[in-house]
C-alpha cells in the first residue's frame, strides 16, 4: 500500500509531497556526493513526486555524468530530493526519507546503492 508523505529542506522554502511504496528498506548510496551529505534514499517515477513550492530557492549541482540534478536549497543548503533519468531513461525522483515530515526512518533495512560504480 503506498502513503503520502510531506517533506522539504530545513528553513521550509522547499517543499512537496512524494508517494511511497510501502517500504522496508531504505538505499545509502556511496557515490561521493551521497556518502557525505549521509541520504537515506528512496527512488520514486517522477509522477510520485510534486514540488509544491520552492522552485526559485533551489540551485542544481552536477557532476560525474551531468544527468542527475543534485539539488539544494540557496537558502539552508539542505539536499532533500534529486531527479533525474532512472536505468529505464523514464524521470525518476530521488527523495531523502531523512527530510519527510512524517517518516520513521529507524526500523528500515539499508542497503548499499553503489552509485560509485555507476
Ligand atoms: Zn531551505
Amino acid at each position: 500500500m503506498s502513503t503520502t508523505h510531506h517533506g522539504g529542506c530545513h528553513c521550509g522554502a522547499v517543499r512537496y509531497t512524494v508517494t511511497l511504496p510501502e517500504l522496508d528498506k531504505a538505499y545509502a548510496c556511496n557515490c561521493s556526493m551521497c556518502r557525505r551529505a549521509g541520504w537515506l534514499l528512496a527512488f520514486v517515477p517522477a509522477t510520485a513526486f510534486t514540488l509544491d513550492q520552492g522552485a526559485d530557492a533551489l540551485a542544481v549541482y552536477r557532476f560525474h555524468n551531468h544527468v542527475i540534478e543534485h539539488l539544494f536549497c540557496k537558502h539552508c543548503g539542505i539536499k532533500s530530493f534529486a531527479r533525474g533519468p532512472g536505468h529505464d531513461g523514464e524521470p525518476w525522483a530521488t527523495v531523502n526519507l531523512r527530510c519527510l515530515d512524517d517518516f520513521d526512518t529507524q526500523g528500515l533495512a539499508i542497503e548499499l546503492f553503489d552509485g560509485a560504480s555507476v
